[in-house]
């Protein structure tokens, strides 16, 4: 017996890397992170071409010359969201600091879940939460967590609700949950999950400006209170996915009180633009929800992986989320303390916290408000440069979010023809590949997006946008498009 587990030990104690050998791997990991830092600049911010990494899982390790199969750093396919030029979808590009805490993270492997055995950890994280409840106005009876992202702290906020005003099986047919068509998706995704499909769900409609309607809003609840229905959520958005627009909502706090329903303001995108004066302005009514979402992954730039979800009132995370084992019957937390895993659906988890705490540890706050000062500034120069240029677009930037589109003159009759001619703009646009934009749809038609947020896109990266959407314009064979 003893023979047998020695010479286990002897094949298993590979796990540990003597000093030198992980030097050597700790230097291959280096060189690969220096490589593709220092080439960024030139990389593209998307490339249509094949992976061609090396995928086979060895039974014998590999040596720290070879054991990196992944792509040469510059040439990873797809979208490259690292890039400058990255301005699709919700950017945010991924600050070097906060990988040095991910290593530490990884390397210590402290368990931020529990305060018993991690008081370090959970002391940082509550510190973190702490610091942004104060960001949006909340009050000392306020807390959360930090979440692997922004749909599932979305999907949390919306259990912790449905738990607070009662909703169950028994009467889920008569609950209603109130948003616009401009939601995120991962609403709809959170209200399946979270069992609520039986309910009715009623899609409020928004102004020219994509907000929510709050006449229209103020009329279907008192209808529905008519009809002797349950209404109990509102999810508003502050900073909206298609077009960065903030639902008014100071105006729907005032009908979420009045009628005892819970209100949700999804913030994954443009929660940290509190960090700045133009942002406190705009969003300072957050404070008046009873929960909010916001994304350190998005307006921090962290790398992917760090939502988190504020609560005004903590009790209403610990009612959802709070379990007891026996196993666990020496984690009890100390009175001022609340632990993640009291409030929260996951237990063994990252220590996401020391990320975003040795990125503000590292830069301070002062330049991610510039970072998001200048994205906004940023948005205003394309809305106004691209409309020189002759295109259409969307509602003037809220936040640091375009809509606009091309029409020729010569299509402009033909719905079906603008919106393949833009497509084929899009399309031109990602074969160059030094920037990478989205487009999405309104009211049936295709529209380009902007979506500025990375804090490594500059004046420059816009300039180029607008040369090539300029010259791409002005190239365009349009008699192909035209299908009559
Ligand atoms: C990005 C986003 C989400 C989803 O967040 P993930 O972190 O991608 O899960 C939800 N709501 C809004 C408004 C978003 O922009």
């Amino acid at each position: 017996m003893e023979d047998k587990v020695k010479s286990f030990e002897e094949v298993a104690g590979a796990l540990e890397l003597p000093s030198n050998e992980r030097a050597l791997y700790t230097e291959a990991v280096l060189q690969y992170a220096e490589s593709f830092l220092t080439s960024l600049p030139e990389q593209k911010a998307y490339q249509n071409k094949e992976d061609t990494s090396d995928l086979t899982i060895p039974e014998e390790g590999r040596p720290a010359d070879r054991f990196l199969s992944v792509n040469e750093p510059g040439h990873l396919p797809g979208l490259n969201p690292a890039s400058g030029g990255h301005l699709g979808y919700i950017p945010g590009g991924g600050l070097y600091a906060a990988a040095l805490g991910d290593f530490l993270a990884a390397v210590t492997n402290r368990y931020a879940t529990v305060y018993y055995v991690s008081p370090d950890a959970v002391r940082i994280e509550n510190t973190l939460v702490r610091w942004m409840c104060s960001l949006v106005g909340y009050s000392e009876k306020s807390f959360g967590y930090l979440s692997p992202g922004g749909s599932q702290a979305n999907l949390s906020a919306i259990v912790a609700a449905r738990d607070a005003k009662g909703i169950n099986s028994k009467n889920v047919t008569k609950s209603v949950i109130y948003y616009t068509s401009q939601a995120h998706h991962c609403i709809d995704k959170a209200i399946r999950i979270a069992g609520l499909s039986e309910g009715i769900q009623r899609v409020v409609p928004v102004n020219e400006n994509f907000q929510m309607d709050v006449v229209a809003l103020k009329k279907i609840m008192e209808d529905d209170l008519g009809k002797g229905l349950l209404p109990w959520l509102i999810v508003a958005s502050a900073g909206t996915t298609d077009v960065g627009a903030i639902d008014p909502l100071n105006e729907i706090a005032v009908l979420a009180q009045k009628h005892h329903v819970w209100l949700h303001v999804d913030a994954a995108y443009g929660g940290f633009f509190l960090l700045t004066e133009t942002g406190k302005q705009k969003l300072s009514a957050v404070s008046l929800a009873d929960s909010v979402v916001m994304d350190p992954h998005k307006g921090l730039f962290l790398p992917y992986g760090t939502g988190a979800l504020l609560i005004k009132n903590k009790e209403n995370l610990f009612r959802s989320f709070h379990y007891k084992a026996n196993y666990m019957q020496d984690a009890e937390d100390p009175g001022d303390i609340t632990s993640p895993a009291e409030i929260s659906p996951e237990l063994s988890r990252h220590f996401r916290g020391l990320r975003l705490w040795t990125a503000l540890q590292i830069h301070g706050l002062k330049p991610f408000r510039a970072a998001l000062e200048e994205k906004l500034l940023l948005a205003q120069y394309f809305y106004k440069e691209i409309r020189k240029l002759g295109f259409e677009t969307g509602p003037a930037p809220e936040l640091s979010i375009v809509t606009y589109r091309y029409v020729p003159q010569k299509l402009k009759n033909n719905k079906a023809a603008v919106n393949s001619f833009n497509q084929s703009l899009l399309k031109t646009v990602l074969e160059d590949g030094r920037i990478f934009i989205s487009s999405t749809s309104l009211q049936g038609n295709f529209w380009l997006r902007l979506a500025v947020l990375s804090f490594r896109t500059h004046l420059n990266h816009i300039k180029l946008l607008l040369n090539l959407l300029r010259e791409k314009v002005a190239t365009a064979n349009l008699d192909v498009e035209v299908k009559e």
